[in-house]
């Protein structure tokens, strides 16, 4: 499914798609594609990510802070970036996960 999208100025939802961004019909307030406060995020060889790739996890996860989390090699496919400290959102084991940036590479 694909994440809500809303009007940043009065949170509408349901914006009108533009040649490089989005329109709301509401307020008419435009903004980009891109401009979801995520910034560019590299992987842990500084190859810059985007939303739709698969990454490898280059070192051991803990999950809410327990040990035991995501291994070494393990594949995510299809990440979504998001903002915040752990900008890579993905799915392990049907379990939606976050991941700082520096625990992944470019598959
Ligand atoms: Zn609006």
């Amino acid at each position: 499914m694909d994440p809500e999208r809303t009007c940043p100025i009065c949170t509408m939802p349901e914006p009108l798609v533009a040649a490089d961004g989005f329109e709301c019909a509401t307020c008419g307030h435009e903004w980009f594609d891109d401009d979801d406060g995520v910034g560019e995020v590299r992987d842990t060889n500084g190859t810059v990510l985007a939303a739709g790739d698969d990454v490898v996890i280059v070192k051991d996860l803990k999950l809410d802070g327990k040990v035991g989390g995501i291994k070494i090699g393990t594949k995510v496919k299809a990440i979504r970036l998001v903002p915040g400290d752990h900008p890579i959102q993905g799915k392990v084991d049907g379990r939606t996960v976050v991941i700082t940036s520096d625990k992944v590479k470019k598959a």
